[in-house]
C-alpha cells in the first residue's frame, strides 16, 4: 500500500509489530493482518502524537473524534471481509474520521464509498488515500444515517460511530447476503453483526465496545 518515501524501515517494523500483536489477541485472516502490517499509520493522526501511532490505541484527530483502535479496525474488518471476493462487491463505511479503516478497506475491496459528517476530517483523509495510492475509494460529506443509496447495494457496511439504533437505510442498502458490522448503544455499546438473508436479518452480539455517538442530522 505505501510509497517507500511514507513508509520508513522502522514504521514498517511498528506496521508488523503491531500487526503479531493484533494476532496474540485473537485476529485471525491473515489478509486483515497483512493489510495492518502495511498500513503507515503514522500518517492518520496527528503530528504530535506519532510515536503513538503504532500502539493499540485509539487516539485524538481533532473535533472530537478519534481513530479507531487497531485491534476494533482489525476485528470489525476480519467480520465482513469475505473468503470468496467477487469483482464487483463493495463496501460502505459510515464516518470516514481519518481513513485510516478507509485504507485498511480499500486494499480488501475493488471499491470502497465513505461518508463523514465533519468537512474538514474528510479532506484531510482524502489527501492522505490520494498521497498513499488508493484510489479505489470515493468520499461523500453526507449524514450516515442516511447511507448512499444510489451507490447500493452493498456487500459490506461498517459504522465507525456508535448508533443508538440501527439505520433503518442502511439495512436497506445491505445486498442479499451481505454484512454489516456496527457499534450499537450508547453509554453501554456492543458491537453488532447484522446479516442479511432476502428479508431477513439476523443479528449476532460480537463484544463490548466504546465509540464516540453517530450523531443524527445536520452536517459540518
Ligand atoms: N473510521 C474512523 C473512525 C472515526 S470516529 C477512523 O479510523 O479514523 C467516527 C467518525 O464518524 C467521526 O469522524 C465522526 O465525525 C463521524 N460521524 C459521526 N456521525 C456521523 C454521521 N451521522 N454521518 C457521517 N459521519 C458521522
Amino acid at each position: 500500500m505505501s510509497k517507500s518515501s511514507s513508509f520508513s524501515g522502522k514504521s514498517q517494523r511498528s506496521g508488523m509489530i503491531l500487526a503479531k500483536q493484533l494476532q496474540a489477541s485473537g485476529i485471525q485472516s491473515t489478509k486483515v493482518l497483512d493489510a495492518i502490517a502495511r498500513c503507515p499509520r503514522h500518517l492518520f493522526v496527528p503530528e504530535i502524537l506519532a510515536h503513538k501511532a503504532y500502539d493499540n490505541t485509539a487516539l485524538p484527530i481533532g473535533q472530537g473524534q478519534t481513530i479507531s483502535q487497531p485491534y476494533i479496525v482489525a476485528k470489525m474488518t476480519e467480520l465482513i471481509v469475505s473468503d470468496n471476493p467477487q469483482e464487483n462487491d463493495k463496501v460502505l463505511e459510515v464516518g470516514t474520521g481519518s481513513g485510516y479503516q478507509t485504507a485498511i478497506l480499500a486494499t480488501l475491496f475493488n471499491k470502497v464509498y465513505s461518508l463523514e459528517r465533519i468537512k474538514s476530517l474528510q479532506w484531510q483523509a482524502k489527501r492522505r488515500l490520494q498521497k498513499l495510492d488508493l484510489h479505489n475509494v470515493a468520499m461523500k460529506h453526507g449524514d450516515g444515517w442516511r447511507g448512499w443509496a444510489s451507490k447500493g447495494p452493498f456487500k459490506a457496511i461498517i459504522v465507525t460511530a456508535a448508533a443508538v439504533k440501527v439505520p433503518e437505510q442502511l439495512l436497506e442498502q445491505l445486498s442479499d447476503g451481505g454484512k454489516m458490522i456496527i457499534p450499537v448503544g450508547e453509554t453501554q455499546q456492543t458491537l453488532q453483526l447484522i446479516t442479511r438473508n432476502n428479508n431477513n436479518f439476523d443479528y449476532q452480539t460480537v463484544e463490548a465496545v466504546r465509540f464516540v455517538p453517530l450523531v443524527p442530522g445536520d452536517l459540518l
